[in-house]
């Protein structure tokens, strides 16, 4: 019999994990969706605080994610092939974190029971981005509160 009072995160690795349980991994942060721009020679990554246009900013979730990569050809699935060079993520990105040997945060959700928790601990990127529709160009937009 599996311990299930040990959370699953931290007794499977990411490759024995079902579907659902790498889907409630992410906590919504939408860190993932705002613009970053990468140094090609140093794969230093700077965020910025433009938001792709399918983001629903104020609830932090794609408005169509379904068909995303379809729409947004940019726009990357976090997979497992992805998740061995994750460094383009933001550090506190729960897929990062457990790829890297981390554990989650007290305010991920998953710990919480609670989804505004990563409201509160300042983690969702809502209400401080702008659409990229009216954004102009992303180097006026770089930012250092993304983590
Ligand atoms: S950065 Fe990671 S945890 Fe945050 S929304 Fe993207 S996939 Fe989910």
């Amino acid at each position: 019999m599996p311990n299930t009072a040990v959370p699953f995160w931290r007794r499977k690795s990411l490759e024995e994990m079902s579907h659902d349980e790498w889907e409630s991994l992410c906590d919504g942060c939408a860190k993932c969706c705002v613009y970053r721009l990468e140094d090609a020679d140093t794969r230093q990554v700077y965020f910025t605080n433009v938001h792709c246009r399918l983001l629903d900013a104020e609830q932090g979730r794609c408005l169509d994610y379904p068909n995303r990569s379809t729409r947004v050809p940019d726009c990357v699935t976090i997979t497992l092939a992805v998740l061995r060079d994750p460094y383009w993520l933001p550090a506190s990105c729960a897929y990062r974190r457990l790829a890297e040997g981390r554990d989650l945060p007290d305010w991920h959700p998953l710990i919480s029971g609670d989804p505004d928790s990563v409201v509160r601990a300042g983690q969702r990127v809502c209400h401080r981005t702008i659409c990229e529709d009216h954004a102009g160009h992303l180097e006026s937009h770089l930012v250092d509160w993304i983590e």
